[in-house]
């Protein structure tokens, strides 16, 4: 039996959270440990196109698209109807016991689709930081060597190689060491935040590496910083650290876990400004919401590892297989890549004439559908995490779910779903703008 279509705007039922909620998170208090943190203090009960329904009637406005992840929209049809029919034929027999055509088909996919014409290979995971630890075994099986880079601001993950590549301690490290070795740190570009050109910052990292590392096994980077940030380097400086590693037999490892799919305005992140990844890592909007993963990468480099050397029981799960196909057919189909373009558009255009306004408003950066503002004391350039803090909170408390990031915790970051409306898109950028200037 169909629900009733959900509809497409912002509702309030019940204050939030509502009295299901609250029982709700009564529970979770008791039963889930308390190191897995919530955002929003509300369950869901269903969602699709740019909304969640709470379970007390709460239509909220989604500008998180689960960090990332539902970027062709919550249960995009597609996704679902091939999610039902793989399900009905079967959920699992193990690709490395009796394999099935769906993973080389996500597999052929990726090589498509990922930049660069060359011979490539792909191989699944479950999660985006299983990806990035197996894009490390694979180029130091290649390279012979044991270094990695990661940089200033980076986040790769939660398992112990990732937590060592991720740069900030709280939350993500505090307590839970000791770290993996052989993880060295360089200085990104940060344009709001140095004053470097990107060939100069580039320059920088690249003198690091060589003083304090000599060649790695790889260097790896998000083309758009997440977690950090939502940080853009300055431009050239992607480019030119992708020259060195070239030049040097470095393994360029692009971490498009975030920024993949269709979410920047690009396929990929790295296509803005032509740099051709020698590994690119893939997770979070590649199945709309099934757990899958990838390494994507030159056929000479992935082919390095061993046979049986690389694997998993569910990496590359029928289901997330199904659901994959089903996304990038949507994301083509839909044109989103330009839909992701135009909410770039929109957001930028509102967003930097309320900076005019509002000198708290240190920075609006982003591409395509991932757009944050850097909030700082007036005047200065000085983090202000308490403002974010609130903003976020009086967003939250009228029904629009958005996300803070930042190593300083001061940066609002909007990753709605290309299948929202304008009209829900305007919405929720008037709600973030009544709680900005509510606040002194
Ligand atoms: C989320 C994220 C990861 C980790 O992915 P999980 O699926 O949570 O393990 C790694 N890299 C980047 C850039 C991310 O945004």
């Amino acid at each position: 039996m169909a629900l009733p279509a959900l509809p497409q705007a912002r509702h309030l039922a019940t204050e939030i959270p509502g009295p299901r909620s609250r029982e709700l998170m009564a529970r979770k208090q008791h039963a889930v440990a308390r190191g897995v943190g919530t955002t929003m203090p509300v369950f869901a009960a269903r969602a699709g196109g740019g909304v969640v329904e709470d379970v007390d009637g709460n239509i909220l406005i989604d500008l998180g698209s689960g960090i990332a992840v539902t970027t062709v929209g919550i249960s995009a049809p597609r996704v679902v109807e091939a999610v039902r029919e793989q399900a009905e034929a079967f959920t699992h027999t193990c690709f490395m016991v009796t394999p099935y055509e769906g993973y080389v088909a996500v597999a052929e996919q990726l090589n498509r689709l990922t930049p660069g014409a060359h011979e490539k290979r792909s191989v699944l995971f479950n999660s985006g930081a299983e990806a990035v630890e197996n894009a490390v075994k694979i180029a130091r099986a290649y390279t012979g060597r044991p270094a990695v880079v990661a940089f200033d601001h980076a986040y790769h993950g939660r398992t112990n190689l990732t937590m060592a590549l991720t740069a900030k301690s709280m939350p993500y490290k505090h307590g839970f060491g000791p770290f993996a070795a052989e993880v060295y740190r360089a200085p990104l570009s940060y344009p709001f935040r140095d004053d470097l050109d990107g060939p100069a910052a580039a320059r920088r990292a690249i003198d690091t590496i060589e003083k304090q590392v000599g060649r790695p096994a790889a260097v790896v980077i998000e083309p758009i910083q997440g977690e950090g940030g939502f940080i853009v380097p300055a431009p050239g400086f992607l480019p030119a650290l992708a020259e060195w590693c070239r030049a040097n037999e470095v393994v360029f490892v692009a971490d498009e876990v975030q920024t993949g799919f269709a979410r920047t305005g690009a396929l990929f992140a790295s296509e803005h400004e032509g740099v051709v990844p020698d590994l690119v890592v893939s997770a979070k909007g590649i199945a709309d919401g099934l757990p899958l993963s990838a390494v994507t990468g030159r056929a000479e480099i992935m082919d390095a590892a061993h046979a049986g050397g690389l694997g998993g029981t569910y990496g590359g799960n029928p289901l997330a297989c199904a659901a994959a196909l089903a996304t990038i057919e949507t994301i083509e189909r839909e044109n989103l890549v330009e839909r992701a373009r135009e909410i770039e558009r929109l957001m930028k255009d509102r967003l930097l004439r309320l900076q005019e306004k509002d000198d708290r408003i240190g920075d609006v950066r982003g591409r395509g559908a991932m757009v944050a503002v850097e909030l700082v004391r007036p005047g200065t350039n000085e983090p202000d995490a308490a403002l974010a803090k609130a903003v976020s909170a009086a967003a939250h408390a009228r029904g629009v779910i958005v996300l803070t990031c930042g190593t300083h915790g001061n940066v609002l970051r909007f990753l709605p779903p290309l299948a929202i409306s304008d009209e829900l898109l305007e919405d929720a950028l008037d709600v973030l703008w009544e709680g900005l200037s509510s606040h002194e």
